[in-house]
């Protein structure tokens, strides 16, 4: 059974906004003080692991170490079935430096050609991680099918191009609270919010 999470303060261990806003919106009920990464200027660390639970958990690790608080991380990525589960874990960076999702969107599409096999999902994995180096991993997925070309502008990242199963619109239409109810990020903080905050 997964410990239970009983502290005061919180780090989001993320330098993404987008993902600093989701995680914090999710956790509004636990009425945490939640501070980022980026506000308490931690570096970011270098993405190294091989699965997304490594890279998750050290972020974790790295936000513990840099602030003496407990910290949450998040890894995601998109995995598309006709490119052999590609971006996957170097989602971001198929954006490049500047972070340009549009040509990393372009690129998908340019790789998968006429490609017939256009399903992908989403994936999230949070780990919370404990001062005294105790770990908990929790792992979502939302299914659905790439489309081009990309469709609305909210969200972020491949949002535009990601049409989630029983939805005919994108995740770049989709209102944010429709999105925060059903996505990959969400289904892993269900699973978080059941083993480490349930009511003991
Ligand atoms: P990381 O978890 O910071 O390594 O980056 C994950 C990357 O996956 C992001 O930069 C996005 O490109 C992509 N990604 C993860 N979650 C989402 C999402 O909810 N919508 C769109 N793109 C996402």
């Amino acid at each position: 059974m997964a410990r239970l999470f009983a502290e005061p303060r919180l780090v989001v261990a993320s330098h993404n906004e987008g993902k600093v806003r989701e995680i914090a919106d999710l956790l509004v009920p636990f009425a945490l003080d939640i501070v980022s990464a980026a506000a308490l200027g931690l570096p970011e660390p270098e993405e190294t692991g091989d699965t997304f639970v490594a890279n998750a958990v050290l972020k974790a690790e790295a936000a513990v170490q840099g602030a003496s608080l407990p910290a949450l991380a998040d890894d995601s990525g998109l995995a598309v079935e006709g490119l052999g589960g590609d971006p996957g874990l170097y989602s971001a960076r198929w954006a490049g430096p500047e972070r340009d999702f549009n040509a990393a969107m372009a690129l998908v599409q340019e790789k998968l050609g006429d490609n017939p096999n256009r399903r992908a999902y989403f994936i999230s994995v949070l780990s919370l991680a404990w001062p005294d180096g105790h770990v908990e991993s929790f792992e979502g997925r939302i299914y659905g099918t790439m489309v081009w070309p990309p469709r609305g502008d909210k969200g972020f990242g491949y949002d535009p191009m990601f049409l989630p199963d029983g939805y005919d619109v994108t995740f770049g239409e989709m209102d944010y609270d429709e999105k925060q109810r059903i996505s990959h990020r969400a289904v892993a903080f269900q699973k978080l919010i059941d083993g480490c905050f349930r009511q003991p």
